[in-house]
């Protein structure tokens, strides 16, 4: 089909919940993508975060393809290789205790919001436990996820959500401290808060967080989905901070293509809170799933894509503090590893830098607040970045001519 004609039919059909790019992809390879319309473009956005191992990663396909000769789906009633040796190498990774595998990011959140009440159910003997969320955060589109998302346009035209939530300011201690009550069973948030505009947890902030949890036997659930998975340099980003959650959520980058998500319990957590009966998904972390999963921990470790991430992340983040001192109109440049975000002026919508990088081959996307948002494949080249950065440079000198 003509790029035209895709884009005519999907816009004709498709109910209209997303904006998109006026691009249609045909397919992809390394970090580039092939458009219908018969254009290269240079992905620095990979899926949102999902395509850490850019298109067609030696070895990726080929698990995949063998997993579909043998068998796609089970159901959980029985066992299969895949489980057992996806939740092994997410286990191992995260220094946790078991994992419950999903379909998607918002489902890992809602398995962990229920783990948490189910933790202090058995605990007190009774229901009605309240979880602190951050203002700003993003932890997805269904009903639980939403109640604990602190972003108002998302949440108010779909209340009563679920109740029992208070929101505090992300890296505002007191502010936490405020919304702690006898009732507290849970505190959720981004280790790195990613659609909020990316800003990274202070440490001394996730410090007192995790003091607090452990004083109180609250249990701190990080949302790693975006920022997990090798992405800021280290497996999990919670690893440069020395602390480790007692329930993690994972997702995106966890397939590197397919849809799966996780979350994974500490000693604690998990024998406290969900038992047969509690919680269930028919398709979650089934044998097709689990094969990307388990080969995509097996590709990381034998060609040391997180150390690749973190060498790259250096690079990146020197060219871009090299691109904010050159135009007063970028008035911030955060991020951690290769999650990174430069902030505009309102006089320069970041949409309009994105949507004039696409026409000038560069694929990349915003966040909350004026943000340009760099999640690129982690197997990204120093030559990728030197392209994309003088892309957005050539962007920005137009937009402000
Ligand atoms: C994307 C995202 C989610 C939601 O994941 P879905 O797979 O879209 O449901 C949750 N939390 C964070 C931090 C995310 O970036």
């Amino acid at each position: 089909m003509k790029q035209s004609e895709i884009i005519n039919k999907t816009e004709e059909y498709v109910l209209h919940t997303y904006n998109r790019f006026p691009l249609a992809v045909e397919s992809g390879n390394g970090v580039r993508v092939r458009g219908a319309d018969g254009r290269e473009y240079l992905d620095f956005m990979a899926g949102i975060a999902v395509y850490a191992l850019g298109y067609h990663y030696p070895g990726y396909d080929e698990a995949l393809i063998e997993q579909i000769g043998k068998v796609i789906h089970t159901s959980n009633l029985y066992y299969h290789e895949p489980l057992a040796k996806a939740a092994e190498k997410v286990v191992r990774s995260t220094g946790l205790s078991k994992v419950f595998f999903t379909n998607s990011g918002a489902e890992a959140i809602e398995g962990a919001l229920k783990a948490a009440r189910k933790y202090a159910w058995n605990k007190t003997g009774r229901a009605g436990h309240e979880i602190i969320a951050m203002n700003d955060s993003f932890h997805g589109r269904s009903v639980g996820a939403l109640s604990v998302t602190g972003n108002a346009h998302y949440r108010d035209p779909f209340k009563p959500l679920m109740g029992g939530v208070k929101f505090a300011d992300y890296n505002d201690i007191d502010s936490v401290r405020a919304c702690l009550t006898d009732d507290t069973c849970a505190i959720i948030m981004e280790t790195v808060q990613g659609e909020g505009g990316i800003y990274p947890a202070d440490p001394e902030f996730l410090a007192e967080i995790r003091r607090i949890c452990d004083e109180r036997d609250i249990l701190l659930i990080l949302d790693e989905i975006q920022c997990g998975m090798g992405r800021t340099g280290s497996m999990w980003a919670f690893e440069q901070y020395g602390i480790r959650p007692d329930i993690l959520t994972c997702a995106k980058a966890l397939g590197c293509g397919v849809p799966v998500g996780a979350f994974v319990l500490n000693e604690k957590a998990a024998s406290g809170s969900l038992v047969p009966g509690d919680h269930g998904t028919t398709y979650g972390g089934n044998p097709f799933v689990l094969s990307a999963v388990s080969t995509v921990f097996d590709l990381y470790e034998a060609n040391g894509i997180t150390e690749h991430a973190a060498k790259a992340a250096g690079y990146l983040a020197a060219a871009l503090d090299r691109l904010k001192d050159k135009y007063p109109c970028i008035t911030a440049h955060r991020g951690l590893g290769l999650m990174r975000g430069l902030e505009f002026s309102v006089e320069v919508p970041a949409g309009k830098v994105a949507a004039l990088a696409l026409e000038k081959g560069l694929m990349i996307i915003t966040a909350g607040g004026n943000v340009l948002r760099f999640v690129p494949p982690l197997v990204i080249e120093e030559a990728d970045i030197d392209e994309a950065v003088s892309v957005l440079d050539s962007c920005i000198a137009e937009l402000t001519a």
